[in-house]
């Protein structure tokens, strides 16, 4: 079976009893184990509220989200182990950069060692040594994106997802935040499902693209040939 698979999901939310809005219709789509997918598309057409549904923070009106074959639909975040990385990297104010980093660990029991060796590691795969005391007020905002990163990444996801990661860096640091999550998905060998509305970061990362349109997917396939057609 494919690693990630989305079964015709659609979304409806009911704002009142006559005014709803199919946020997603009908969408389905397959991620391999270790690709890197993009979902793009223009603001409003579902791309959030796919990320959500595949992260559980959403549950389907219809359809069905699958892992390794197995359905998962019916389960919580937490049971999943697909964490969302967002572009107000949404740390939390009152830990420490380690504080934040653990988090997950401890809410998964890990003994207090490998919580220390864990989080020593991915403090220096993201180049964040000699921060773990600061506050996230006291950090920049590329290393606030790279403690929320390391934060995702220290649980081991199976898939980790990314909301518009980008959106709040300036120019610079795009780039250079773009390469790093790149790198890291290449040495993790992770599989990756980044949402953007940028076209050109878009179709500069990924393995594959789907693109997204008032709530269906409307194209998918290399970036190369989403180029040729666009
Ligand atoms: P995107 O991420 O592509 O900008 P969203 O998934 O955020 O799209 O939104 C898709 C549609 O659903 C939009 O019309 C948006 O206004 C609507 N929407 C998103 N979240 C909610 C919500 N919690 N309640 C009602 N409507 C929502
Ligand atoms: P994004 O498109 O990046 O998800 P938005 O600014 O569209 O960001 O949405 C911010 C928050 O508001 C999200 O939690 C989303 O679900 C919610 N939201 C978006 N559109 C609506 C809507 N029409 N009604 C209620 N909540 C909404």
């Amino acid at each position: 079976p494919p690693f990630l698979e989305l079964r015709d999901v659609s979304k409806t939310y009911y704002l009142t009893k006559s005014h709803t809005v199919q946020a997603v219709d009908s969408v389905s789509f397959c991620i391999g184990q270790g690709e890197f997918v993009t979902l793009i598309g223009p603001s409003g057409c579902g791309k959030s509220t796919t990320l959500r549904m595949i992260a559980g923070f959403l549950k389907p009106t219809q359809g069905d989200i699958l892992l390794e074959g197995k359905s998962i639909t019916s389960l919580g975040p937490e049971q999943r182990n697909i964490p969302m990385v967002f572009q107000n990297y949404a740390l939390f104010p009152h830990l420490n950069v380690f504080e934040n980093i653990a988090y997950g660990l401890k809410a998964r029991k890990y003994s207090e060692d490998a919580i220390v060796h864990d989080v020593a590691m991915m403090c220096q795969m993201l180049n964040l040594v000699g921060m773990e005391t600061r506050f996230p007020d006291e950090l920049s905002d590329g290393q606030q994106q790279r403690v929320s990163l390391a934060r995702a990444l220290v649980i081991k996801p199976k898939i980790l997802l990314f909301d518009e990661p980008l959106s709040n860096l300036d120019a610079r640091l795009r780039i250079q935040t773009r390469a790093e999550i790149k790198r890291m998905q290449q040495i993790l060998k992770i599989t990756v499902l980044y949402v953007t509305h940028d076209q050109q970061e878009a179709l500069s990362i990924p393995d594959r693209v789907v693109v997204m349109h008032k709530g269906k997917i409307i194209q998918q396939g290399r970036p190369r040939e989403i180029y040729n057609n666009p």
